[in-house]
């Protein structure tokens, strides 16, 4: 069963989007200079349908999509709680998926998707916002998947960021 540590809502993670994203723990990628190692322990509270409904009371009217951060050892359960977001809210938000892992799952719906970004952290290339980054960030598009990480370089940012001037708000739990 998944299970998540804390939640935010966030403007950077998905350019365009007001994003719930979910911290999931019992990552089991191992990044060398991982940059939350909090999340590899098997903690939190699970992470099931009625998780889910609690968050999307509470947030649902204020965001515009929710993301998945993690979830790399129980694949085929982020694919299907992000089918179970789509029904619940048909379609209107949109749903997001970080996985620390080189390429999605054998039998991966994208379908459930609108958003994938892929690859583990590796320090010294950084993250998305770096020029060298080996991570990648798809929009998902009529079933294909659309390499849009230039939207997170630098120099881009401000073209995508909302306005509210912050990357977080105070939402942590
Ligand atoms: S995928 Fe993220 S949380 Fe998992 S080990 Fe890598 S950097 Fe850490």
């Amino acid at each position: 069963m998944l299970k998540f540590l804390s939640y935010d809502v966030v403007f950077q993670e998905v350019p365009n989007e007001v994003t719930l994203a979910i911290n999931i723990s019992g990552c089991p990628n191992r990044c060398r200079g991982c940059h939350s190692p909090w999340l590899m322990e098997d903690a939190g509270e699970p992470l099931d349908e009625a998780a889910l409904a609690r968050l999307l009371r509470e947030y649902g009217s204020a965001i515009t999509c929710v993301c998945f951060m993690g979830g790399d050892a129980a694949p085929r359960e982020v694919e299907r709680l992000a089918a179970a977001l789509r029904r619940a809210n048909r379609h209107r938000l949109k749903v997001a998926w970080y996985s620390g892992r080189q390429t999605l799952p054998d039998g991966c719906s994208l379908q459930r998707f609108d958003f994938v970004k892929l690859g583990p952290y590796i320090a010294p290339l950084g993250g998305l916002d770096c020029a060298t980054t080996n991570q990648r960030f798809y929009r998902i598009e009529n079933g294909k998947m659309l390499d849009e990480t230039e939207r997170f370089r630098k120099e881009e940012k401000e073209k995508f960021v909302n306005p509210i001037n912050s990357s977080t708000f105070a939402v942590t739990k």
